[in-house]
């Protein structure tokens, strides 16, 4: 037994299936209620980020807690059977992870970086997301 939590399950096969998964929808509407315009084409870069804002030059990435091991986050702990497996395939997509960010910065991209457990607190999420996204000047005017 593995023992994935059902949402941990959930997450991994909406991601099999390339489909959005809920959080990744969550984080759209947000930004979209906040006045980003985002654009459908992805695939062309590396890692496929979940959302990319072209006017912004920034790529978003909403990733599990669990999959992409949250540093320091209560949801990222380490299923406590077979453990190395775990680890392997954890570390890995952290590994992974690193190596899109520094590929997209490399193209030029800000890379932004939603955590599943921040859409508990959307409001708050929201202003980081502006705050990254505009900078304190361009408060006012999203878009
Ligand atoms: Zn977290």
């Amino acid at each position: 037994m593995d023992r994935l939590t059902p949402e941990h399950r959930s997450w991994n096969m909406s991601r099999i299936r390339g489909r959005d998964t809920v959080p990744e929808k969550r984080v759209r509407s947000l930004l979209h209620r906040l006045g980003f315009r985002f654009s459908p084409m992805r695939s062309g870069l590396p890692g496929k980020p979940d959302i990319v804002l072209p006017a912004r030059n920034a790529v978003v990435f909403v990733h599990g807690c669990f999959w992409h091991q949250h540093d320091g986050c209560r949801n990222a702990s380490m299923p406590s059977t077979r453990e190395s497996f775990w680890a392997a395939k954890l570390h890995g997509n952290v590994a992974r992870d690193k190596v899109v960010a520094k590929q997209l910065r490399s193209l030029g991209w800000r890379v932004l970086t939603v955590w599943e457990c921040e859409l508990k607190q959307e409001e708050l999420l929201g202003q980081r997301l502006r705050r990254q996204l505009i900078g304190q000047a361009g408060m006012r005017r999203a878009g």
